[in-house]
């Protein structure tokens, strides 16, 4: 019997059939593992899921080494230029990253205050530079001015090269570092309340603010403007800049915001996004990822969506609520929020 159904099998058929166990199998192996992908549990259980990933994720950019002898790699500060700008004083500061890499920031310190005053790390995105995030006719809306107007210090670091510096490296792992080192500069300054400090940034600046929220604990609140999705939408019409290799078979990008809980998040989608983009669909079904392990910190009210009119821009009158509750900057009585 077996041999006439041996017999009567045709050798295309016997081919597929090699070819789909082939696929399933290349399947099985493929990226959507997401190994680490999170999922309810205990407060205790979710830091330690928190640890475990952060230290798989730093592993995985090739920071790890960084992070760990980061007290040995003195800062260096040299002052560029330094402009007065009336509410505020703006610096170019040049420090040192890594021992062999030199990286410039901008940095806005209030004039018309006393500190300590909160600070806040401005990331901006694809094109950008530091100074992006100050122009209010741009899709940033000058955030950062407006921050630097309201007695925030501002820094803003290069997070928009598409080369890696140092051999061996990442280049998400070497923008996140050079956000990094702008809160270990912040730590150095004597006015800047280091319990208070942000991150802020829009679209590939919004990833980068999310790195910086998951990986980097000193952070007290955290943006993400024009970013919030799923790495499936991400596959296509982006620059895959944001695909460091290994990475979909650890998480998506709602476990890494998911590193950010307890400490408060803000995201911010617009309404005009197109479905190729940041839409607020994608952006939503993310959210309820993320609030799970706000709801296991019994915070679900530290994480927010923030849906706005436009497309990918920041909005301006959120963001500035946002960091005036979590930050609490000094009131100037001149500035409203418009
Ligand atoms: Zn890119």
């Amino acid at each position: 019997m077996k041999a006439t159904i041996k017999r009567r099998l045709p050798g295309w058929f016997a081919l597929a059939v090699v070819l789909m166990l082939l696929a399933a199998g290349a399947e099985a192996h493929s990226y959507k593992q997401r190994a680490l992908k999170y999922s309810s549990r205990s407060q205790k259980m979710a830091l330690a899921w928190q640890n475990d990933t952060r230290a798989k994720l730093s592993a995985l950019l090739n920071i790890d080494d960084l992070i760990a002898a980061r007290k040995d790699i003195p800062l260096n500060p040299v002052e560029i230029s330094s402009v007065n700008k009336v509410d505020y004083l703006m610096k170019e500061i040049e420090i040192s990253s890594t021992q062999s890499r030199r990286i410039r920031v901008m940095v806005t310190f209030p004039m018309k205050s006393r500190g300590p005053w909160p600070a806040v790390v401005c990331l901006h995105g694809h094109s950008g530079q530091p100074t992006s995030v100050y122009e209010k006719d741009s899709p940033y809306n000058g955030f950062a001015t407006e921050l630097a107007t309201r007695n925030y210090v501002t820094i803003a670091p290069v997070t928009s090269q598409h080369e890696i510096f140092e051999q061996g490296r990442t280049l998400v792992g070497e923008r996140l570092w050079d956000a990094m080192r702008c809160i270990d500069y912040l730590e150095t300054l004597i006015a800047v309340d280091a319990l208070r400090i942000g991150c802020a940034g829009l679209s590939m600046g919004g990833e980068m603010s999310m790195w910086l929220g998951a990986m980097d604990q000193r952070v007290s609140a955290v943006l993400s403007a024009g970013f919030l999705t799923k790495m499936d939408q991400m596959e296509q019409d982006h620059c895959m800049c944001w695909k460091v290799p290994g990475i979909r078979e650890l998480v998506d990008f709602p476990d890494i915001f998911c590193l950010i809980a307890p400490r408060p998040l803000m995201c911010q989608n617009g309404l005009q996004e197109p479905p190729s983009q940041f839409p607020v669909d994608v952006a939503k079904s993310a959210l309820k990822e993320i609030q799970v392990i706000y709801m296991n910190f019994s915070q679900s009210d530290r994480v927010e969506l923030v849906v706005h009119p436009e497309g990918q821009v920041v909005d301006i009158k959120s963001l500035l609520l946002f960091f005036k509750k979590e930050l609490k900057p000094v009131e100037n009585k001149a500035a409203s929020i418009r």
